[in-house]
């Protein structure tokens, strides 16, 4: 009778690859299947980062890094002290894949192509006799007394001694229902994350395509983020708005996203400075315009925009 483990991974995207992958490299002995519900793996990875795959960030410093992720601080520094930037680096570059960063710190494949960590992880399955299991959906998963009875919805079975699940995320409090039966775990009911905000009839949508730094609030709550912002035909994007919407999205789904924010356009400049500003401007160019001033680093039409405001 053999001895060899079987462990199976549910869900062939990157957190399942990467599992697959160690797991096996780790243990010789352990047989490890992917079970993916799809005709193809990795899709996410091949859209992430516009097809460029932002594998990391460069970052090297844990509570800092942690500080970045809206509600999972604690538990991702737990992680981190296990596998952090340094080792993401490493781990690629040994399989030939060396990353590039840029000047906001997203870190990059050299070849600019998330294809590259796609390709380096089907390597990696194939190096380790890692096996993938398409268009398997698992249905129905039952705790044994030893281990795990999977059931796919097509009707193939399949038996694990140890089990990782890493199907990502769902929509819908629902689709965990044959995990919750299973695992016995709670879930916490998802809510929508990384969205842009709709101002519907105001005024600086005929801005549209101005984009500047700014510091963005969500009025009554401790939710800030600072960083590019896009104004838009409908309201507020960018990166600002983008990470404001992920720390404080169960606050904006209980609102009914319904809400106010509040935008610092100069960021990096204090009341007191531009005051001073305004008023040497008004004394030695009482002639010229405010709006012709120097010094204000705001897109032109956004602090005329600003000037005209009631
Ligand atoms: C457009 C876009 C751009 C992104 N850009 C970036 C980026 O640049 N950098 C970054 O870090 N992140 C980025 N992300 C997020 C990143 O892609 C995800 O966080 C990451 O792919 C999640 O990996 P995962 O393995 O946890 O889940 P997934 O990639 O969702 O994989 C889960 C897999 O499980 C399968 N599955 C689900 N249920 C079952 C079941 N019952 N049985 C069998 N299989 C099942 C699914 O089909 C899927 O293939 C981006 C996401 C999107 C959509």
């Amino acid at each position: 009778m053999s001895s060899t483990r079987h462990l199976v991974v549910i869900g062939g995207g990157a957190a399942g690859f990467f599992c697959a992958v160690n797991a096996a490299r780790m243990d010789s002995q352990l047989r490890v299947t992917i079970v993916e519900k799809a005709s193809r793996v990795l899709q996410k990875v091949k859209v992430s980062g516009g097809g460029r795959c932002n594998v990391t960030h460069h970052c090297f410093s844990i509570p800092d890094m942690a500080r970045r992720y809206p509600r999972g601080e604690q538990f991702v520094k737990r992680a981190f002290r296990h596998f952090f930037v340094p080792d993401t680096i490493e781990w690629f570059a040994s399989r030939g894949v060396a990353v590039k960063h840029e000047a906001d710190g997203r870190m990059f494949p050299v070849s600019d192509s998330s294809q590259t960590i796609i390709d380096c992880l089907l390597q990696e399955a194939n190096r380790y006799g890692v096996e993938v299991l398409m268009n398997f959906s698992v249905a129905e998963l039952t705790k044994q007394a030893q281990g795990w009875h999977l059931q796919a919805a097509d009707g193939r079975q399949l038996q694990a001694d140890l089990l990782c699940v890493a199907c990502g995320g769902f929509p819908k409090l629902e689709q965990f229902d044959w995990l919750v039966k299973a695992t016995g775990h709670s879930i916490v009911a998802p809510v929508p994350s990384l969205f842009t905000f709709n101002l519907p009839g105001h005024a600086i949508t005929q801005l549209m395509g101005v984009a500047t730094p700014v510091r963005i609030k969500l009025v009554g709550t401790r939710w800030e983020a600072e960083g590019p912002c896009l104004i838009t035909h409908w309201g507020l994007s960018g990166p600002a708005v983008l990470r404001l919407s992920a720390f404080g999205a169960r606050h904006l789904a209980e609102a009914g996203y319904q809400y106010s924010v509040l935008v610092n356009w100069l960021p990096h400049e204090n009341e007191t400075g531009l005051r001073e500003q305004f008023v040497r401007h008004r004394q030695l160019k009482a002639t010229q315009k405010i709006g012709n001033t120097d010094g204000i680093t705001l897109p032109q039409r956004l602090w005329h925009f600003l000037l005209a405001m009631k």
